[in-house]
C-alpha cells in the first residue's frame, strides 16, 4: 500500500467508498481534509457521499461496469454499509486492496454466522435459535421466550424484528416475516447498551476508541454518552478486549464497531451469561461513534481512512466529555428546520448535517455533538439542546 502513502505528492491518490450515506459523507470529508481524492458508488443521484465525492459513480453496487470503473478511479476501497454485496466487494479485491474484507463483511451480514464467530472468539450473545425451516421453528426451546424474531439478513434500526411472548406469536411472526431465514433471540433484561470501535491495521495493530453508551428508542440510537464513569471500568475493559478479540478473529482490517448489552445484575441471565454479552457487529464506523469527531484528537472516520491507506494506527485521546444527539426527520417541523440558531447558541454544541432535503419519521438527518469541561456541563447543555429540539430527556 506504499503507493496511498504519497499525500501531498504530485499524483492523485484516491480512496473509494462502497456506499454513499451519510456514513461515507464523513468518510469522504477525512479523506479529503488529509488530501486524497475521493471516489463514491451509489446509485442514488443526491446521495450524501455522493455529492461531497471528486468521482460520483452512480450504479447499482453490483453493476459490472461501475465497479471496474471504481477500480480503476481508487487506488483502495471500503465501504460504509454492512449490505454492500459481499461478492461486490470480492470483485472489487481482485484489482485493489479492500478493507474490510468479503469476508468479513460477509460475516457481520448473517446473523447467524456472526453469532458463530462471536462463540468462537469466546465472547457470550443471547441464547438464540437459527429458524430457516418449519422443523427449526417447531424445535425451539420454551426457555428462548419472550424472544425477539429476527432476519437473519438485512435489519437495520429494528427493521425485520417482530417481539413475540408465545410459540403461537413465534409461528405468525415467522410469516410476517415471509418465512425467510431468522435468528429467534432470548430477550433479556437490559440493563443499558453500549458500543465499542475498533481500528485493526494490517500489520495487526488495534487501537480503540472509548466505550460508548447507546440509549435506543424505537430501534434507533437516540443518544450517545461518552465520560469517563458512563459505565463502570470492569465492564468497559472488557467489552474492548472483547471487541478486540473479535477484530482479531476476523483477521478485520479496518473500522469495526460492535455493540454490547449490559445485562440487569440480578437477573438470572445476568448472573448465568456474566453480565456482558455481544449484540452485533458492524464492518464500518457507527453511528454511536460519531461523538469522535469533536471529543477525540483522531476520529472514527480518520481511523477508517488510516487503516484503509495504511498510515501509522495511534491509540485515540478523548479530550473532552461528550454527548451526541441524534437528529431524526421527526424532529423538522412541516415545512421548516429546528431552531438551529437556539442550540447553536449554547457553548460546545457541534453541528452536523448531512445534506438531505427531505425529512422523515425515523430518517438519520444529523447530529448534534456536544463537548464542554465537564460531565455535568455537557449533560445540562445536552438536556437544554435536547429541550428546545424536541428530542425526549434521558
Ligand atoms: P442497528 O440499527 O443497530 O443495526 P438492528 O436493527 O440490527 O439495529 P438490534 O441491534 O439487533 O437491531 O436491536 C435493536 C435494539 O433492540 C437493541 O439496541 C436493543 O435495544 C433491543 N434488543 C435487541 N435484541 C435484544 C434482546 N435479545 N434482548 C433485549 N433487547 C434487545
Ligand atoms: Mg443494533
Amino acid at each position: 500500500m506504499a503507493e496511498l502513502n504519497q499525500l501531498g505528492g504530485s499524483r492523485e491518490i484516491t480512496l473509494g467508498v462502497m456506499g454513499g450515506g451519510q456514513l461515507g459523507r464523513m468518510f469522504v470529508h477525512a479523506a479529503q481534509r488529509m488530501g486524497y481524492f475521493t471516489a463514491v458508488l451509489d446509485p442514488d443521484s443526491v446521495s450524501p457521499a455522493g455529492r461531497v465525492s471528486h468521482h460520483h459513480i452512480q450504479t447499482s453496487y453490483t453493476d459490472p461496469a461501475g465497479l471496474a470503473r471504481l477500480a480503476e478511479v481508487a487506488h483502495a476501497i471500503t465501504t460504509e454499509f454492512e449490505n454492500v454485496p459481499a461478492p461486490a466487494l470480492a470483485e472489487l479485491a481482485k484489482s485493489r486492496p479492500v478493507a474490510p474484507a468479503a469476508s468479513a463483511v460477509a460475516i457481520a451480514q448473517d446473523r447467524a454466522a456472526e453469532k458463530t464467530h462471536f462463540a468462537s472468539c469466546g465472547v457470550p450473545c443471547a441464547p438464540y435459535a437459527v429458524i430457516e425451516t418449519a422443523e427449526q421453528l417447531a424445535a425451539v426451546q420454551d426457555q428462548l421466550l419472550p424472544g425477539i424474531l429476527k432476519t437473519a439478513r438485512l435489519g437495520y434500526d429494528g427493521k425485520g424484528q417482530v417481539r413475540v411472548r408465545t410459540r403461537a406469536e413465534l409461528a405468525e411472526a415467522w410469516s410476517t416475516l415471509k418465512q425467510q431465514p431468522c435468528v429467534l433471540e432470548k430477550m433479556l433484561p437490559l440493563q443499558l447498551e453500549c458500543s465499542v470501535i475498533v481500528a485493526r491495521g494490517s500489520d495487526g495493530q488495534c487501537v480503540n476508541l472509548p466505550v460508548q453508551r447507546n440509549l435506543h428508542r424505537n430501534g434507533i440510537l437516540a443518544v450517545t454518552e461518552v465520560y469517563a464513569g458512563n459505565i463502570p471500568v470492569a465492564l468497559a475493559q472488557r467489552a474492548i478486549a472483547a471487541a478486540k478479540s473479535i477484530a482479531q478473529g476476523l483477521q478485520y482490517v479496518g473500522v469495526l464497531c460492535v455493540e454490547f448489552f449490559v445485562l440487569d445484575e440480578a437477573s438470572p441471565e445476568g448472573q448465568s451469561l456474566g453480565g456482558l454479552v455481544v449484540n452485533e457487529m458492524a464492518p464500518r464506523p457507527h453511528n454511536s461513534g460519531h461523538y469522535s469527531m469533536d471529543a477525540c484528537d483522531v476520529s472514527q472516520f480518520e481511523l477508517q481512512v488510516r487503516t484503509l491507506a495504511g498510515l501509522p494506527l495511534v491509540q485515540p485521546r478523548q479530550h473532552s466529555p461528550s454527548i451526541m444527539l441524534n437528529l431524526l426527520g421527526d424532529i423538522w417541523p412541516e415545512g421548516g428546520v429546528p431552531a438551529w440558531d437556539q442550540v447553536l447558541a449554547l457553548p460546545g454544541t457541534h453541528l452536523h448535517l448531512y445534506g438531505k432535503l427531505q425529512a422523515s419519521k425515523g430518517r438519520k438527518m444529523g447530529h448534534l455533538n456536544i463537548t464542554g469541561a465537564s460531565v455535568e456541563q455537557v449533560r445540562n447543555t445536552a438536556l437544554q439542546a435536547a429541550r428546545i429540539l424536541g428530542i425526549e430527556a434521558f
